[in-house]
């Protein structure tokens, strides 16, 4: 299958063989025809699986098969200019955009940005947007000045703008929900409803998700009509081409120096390490830059500035160790990011899974390493259990635990991993009962996915990680 095959513009065409996309993938397959037909897409994929493509470029090739309708941006121009030549006060019309992507995180909305930009290179006219908490709103509002066709926004800040009158959606064509399970996740549903509730009926939706069981399959019924339903399970969303494995710690100590070891890794290009919170973030990068290590932290607490600068260090491999908590980290898509360490394990087992999804990135392979204490056996089970996968043992020799535990020996055995390690991998982490059972959580830890946080509730663990 080919991209020509598909029907696609000639221009799009050409902008994809800029950046070397030879062939479509499979959601792309799937998703290009059903969404240049006009239909409404629900598709359960994960990132890596090319979903960005599949709703950017159906839409793109839509814009561009109608004429160009210069009028609406002279208007515009034209009225700015005249009340500068009155000296009055320039009044901005509201932007209406043709197209509005949701998204989760600013991270995730700045990529499909740059995939946009990508997609319609040989495309004029053509302008994509994101609406982010963190942007200057005296920026956010030069942006909507230029009436973009296509807006990208994470869900808050977009309401902010249209409950002061800066954007509304009565032309719009295009509605597209990315990572929509991940949104109502972090209590977005409210906001969602909003938005959705001020587009057009005769809009196209497309939602793209993880899964689309519970409320998210509940949403996507009620906001939808007719639509083509799309499941992939790729390769990259049972992460089969990504080792994993646990490494037991008795200490704080012991994880520091485990740590340090595993990042001495020959095969180690970047890699990516989670903290449970900003705080410890920020002590990990300082402790791992003053051990030598070029290395950064990435979270909510620090200023847009700054974080898109660590971003752009990053792709640039002048930083090779990101210390990142989960909300920061989501959607960064680094083909050398080789390592994901969880120095802290996540909360909820989706967590984990995105988490191990930012390695083994455009078919190459991952290692995925998760620094267990011996509490922490009731989340490794729910982790196994979410992702129908046990997860090896593994033990380096100098760095063996001192807390004992009984392992059977391994039936899957990682690869890539190196001599001087020694595993001591068991079949079934569940089966073996480490330690004593994690402490009952008073922070909801336990809560199933889809049950959703109230806005407040969101907020605050966002502040939080
Ligand atoms: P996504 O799932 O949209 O985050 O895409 C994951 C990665 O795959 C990104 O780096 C994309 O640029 C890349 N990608 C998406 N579609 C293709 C394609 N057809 N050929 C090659 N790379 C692709």
């Amino acid at each position: 299958m080919t991209f020509e095959a598909l029907g696609l513009h000639p221009l799009i065409q050409k902008a994809l063989a800029d950046i070397h996309y030879d062939k479509p993938t499979p959601v792309q397959e799937k998703a290009i025809p059903a969404g240049i037909e006009g239909k409404d897409l629900l598709v359960s994929s994960q990132t890596g699986s090319g979903k960005t493509a599949a709703f950017m470029l159906p839409a793109l090739h839509r814009f561009a098969s109608v004429p160009f309708e210069k009028s609406d941006k002279k208007t515009f121009n034209q009225k700015r200019q005249a009340a500068r030549a009155k000296g009055e006060k320039v009044r901005y019309e509201p932007a209406h955009p043709k197209m509005l992507v949701l998204t989760p995180t600013r991270e995730l909305a700045m990529q499909i940005v740059q995939s946009s930009e990508d997609y319609s290179a040989y495309l004029k006219h053509f302008r994509t947007v994101a609406i982010l908490g963190g942007m200057p709103y005296p920026k956010q509002m030069q942006l909507l000045a230029k009436n973009p066709e296509i807006l990208v926004a994470t869900p808050g800040r977009l309401i902010d703008h249209m409950h002061s009158g800066k954007i509304r959606f009565d032309q719009l064509e295009i509605l597209v929900l990315d990572e929509a399970d991940r949104m109502l996740d972090m209590g977005f549903i409210d906001d969602i409803e909003t938005i959705i509730a001020a587009t057009p009926e005769t809009r196209q939706t497309m939602l793209f998700s993880a899964t689309l069981d519970g409320i998210v399959g509940n949403m996507a019924r009620k906001i939808t009509r007719d639509p083509e339903l799309i499941h992939i399970h790729s390769v990259a969303s049972r992460h089969e081409n990504i080792d994993q494995m646990i490494h037991f710690v008795d200490d704080l100590p012991h994880k520091n120096r485990l740590l340090d070891h595993l990042l001495h890794d020959r095969s180690l290009d970047q890699a990516l390490v989670f903290t449970a919170t900003k705080r410890d973030a920020d002590i990990v990068a300082d402790r791992l830059a003053i051990a030598g290590f070029s290395a950064a932290a990435l979270h909510g607490d620090m200023p847009q500035g700054a974080r898109n600068r660590t971003l752009t260090k990053l792709r640039r491999g002048q930083v090779k160790i990101l210390v990142a908590t989960d909300v920061a980290a989501r959607g960064i898509d680094i083909p050398n990011i080789t390592h994901v360490v969880n120095y802290d394990l996540p909360k909820f087992p989706e967590d984990y899974v995105h988490r191990i999804g930012r390695t083994g990135r455009a078919g190459r392979h991952g290692l995925a390493i998760s620094l267990v204490n011996h509490n922490d056996n009731n989340n490794v089970r729910k982790i196994e259990r979410f992702t129908k996968q046990s997860i090896p043992v593994n033990v380096i020799e100098g760095f063996e635990p001192k807390l004992s535990f009984k392992a059977a020996p391994s039936k899957r055995k990682p690869s890539g991993w190196k001599p001087g390690s020694k595993r001591n991998a068991s079949p079934k982490f569940s089966q073996r009962g480490f330690g004593k059972p994690a402490a009952a959580r008073k922070d909801g830890a336990g809560r199933s996915r889809g049950q959703g946080r109230s806005g407040e509730g969101r907020r605050a663990a966002e502040s939080h990680r």
